[in-house]
């Protein structure tokens, strides 16, 4: 999966480029990755034996900005996922416009077998690879899939073992510790403005929209709760240990005690238990997957009911998947846009750190809903313009933006 992760990326890449005319010498600068760092990260493991993971961050592109990109702590975890996860980072942060780059991390590890100790060591060590290209001016870390603000507040204070305090080296981290109000719920939130936009340009409105989630997580429910609270009603959720459908809505208050007892939907009462994969083609009208990438294969999206896909994560559908869905007139948010509220509101956290002034969610939120809006305005345009969905829009945006700036600046 994670090679076809890469392939995908470039093949994105490559069409964009085409569109825009780069030249040859030029796309490749631009799709070579900057810096890759593999580190081993050997922790005592709480029965005493030695626990040794494999770590990796890629710097893609650092033109507009210091690189930014979360890091995630995955079995899959593996050099060419985070090299191309790095690549969608930086076509992202230039959709929104942010002034950062693109890069990636990640350890293959399965969490569900360590403790939180031992997390903490393995996290401890990581940074010890790492210290010497992160910092607030050169690479900043955030959260992705298995990680959270307490990882993030534990690279804030190993990094501070060697480099001082320096909160803007890391976001989404605890409020407590200089995290930003509306960081937790950045991402799901952004996945809710890019749907209201695309829905407004189409004329229809949230107002009875049925939803569909795959991730229960930081994105998959807080997307669930804020498009329930928009008016639509999620009628299924998934997460790792399976599917529930209920057409008559789900409990959402219900599934999240369950996840907060017991770290997953596992023994969840509220729907029809199906699998993981089931989720995506049950009947609804907008698909939010929210978990892993490579998802959405040919073979699902000619089953996929849902008239809307709002990629809240990184790289669910394929590039074969994207034809049928084109063919069949589904519209499809791309990851680049739809996700970005995550990279966003971790712009504000580091703008905030970086003047040690700190804002009022409401701010945070509207500042949100200003950035997406705007973005969604040019993609949207190019799409028209041009003729090409909106993820080709969405590249053509983004990596015209990092040419020109690497233009700028120059061999
Ligand atoms: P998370 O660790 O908080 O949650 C992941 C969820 O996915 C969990 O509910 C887990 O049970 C579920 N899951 C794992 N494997 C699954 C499977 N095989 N089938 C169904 N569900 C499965 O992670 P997250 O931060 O919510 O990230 C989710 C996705 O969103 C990732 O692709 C990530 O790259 C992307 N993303 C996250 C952010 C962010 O700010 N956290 C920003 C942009 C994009």
């Amino acid at each position: 999966m994670s090679k076809d992760a890469l392939a995908n990326a470039n093949y994105y890449f490559n069409r964009a480029s085409k569109i825009l005319g780069l030249t040859d010498d030029v796309a490749v600068q631009l799709r070579t990755p900057h810096r890759e760092v593999k580190v081993e990260c050997t922790v005592r493991m709480d029965d005493g034996s030695i626990g040794t993971f494999v770590g990796y961050r890629v710097q893609h592109d650092n033109a507009r900005g210091p690189f930014k990109g979360g890091l995630r702590y995955h079995h899959e975890v593996d050099e060419q996922e985070v090299t191309a996860l790095a690549q969608l980072m930086t076509w992202k942060t230039a959709v929104v416009g942010v002034p950062f780059g693109g890069a990636k991390g990640g350890i293959q590890v399965d969490t569900t077998k360590l403790s939180d100790d031992e997390m903490q060591r393995m996290t401890r060590r990581f940074v010890d690879g790492i210290y010497e290209v992160i910092g607030d001016k050169t690479d900043i870390p955030a959260p992705d899939m298995y990680t959270n603000s307490q990882v993030m507040a534990w690279i804030f204070d190993q990094y501070a073992n060697y480099r001082g305090y320096t909160p803007g080296v890391v976001t989404g981290k605890p409020v407590e510790l200089g995290g930003s109000l509306g960081r937790g719920s950045a991402t799901g939130r952004g996945c809710l403005y890019a749907c209201e936009n695309l829905l407004e340009s189409v004329g229809e409105s949230m107002e009875g929209k049925r939803v569909i989630v795959q991730g229960f997580g930081n994105v998959g429910s807080w997307a669930a709760r804020l498009f329930e609270e928009q008016g639509a009603k999620v009628v299924g959720i998934a997460d790792i240990s399976g599917g529930y459908y209920n057409p008559e809505g789900i409990d959402l208050n219900a599934a999240m005690k369950e996840v907060a007892t017991d770290r997953s939907l596992e023994g969840f009462k509220g729907g029809e238990r199906i699998s993981g994969e089931a989720i995506l083609v049950q009947d609804c009208d907008i698909l939010i997957p929210a978990a892993l990438g490579g998802v959405i294969t040919k073979d699902v999206a000619k089953d996929v009911q849902a008239k809307i896909i709002v990629e809240g994560a990184n790289g669910p559908t394929t590039p074969d998947a994207d034809e049928v869905f084109e063919k069949r007139g589904v519209h499809v948010i791309p990851d680049i846009y739809a996700n970005a509220g995550g990279v966003t509101v971790s712009y504000f956290e580091w703008a905030q750190n970086m003047q040690n002034f700190y804002w009022d969610e409401d701010r945070v939120n509207d500042e949100l809903r200003r950035i997406m809006k705007k973005s969604w305005g040019e993609l949207h345009g190019i799409s028209k313009s041009r003729n090409i969905p909106l993820r080709m829009a969405a590249y053509v945006l983004g990596v015209g933006r990092v040419d020109q700036a690497t233009s700028l600046r120059g061999v």
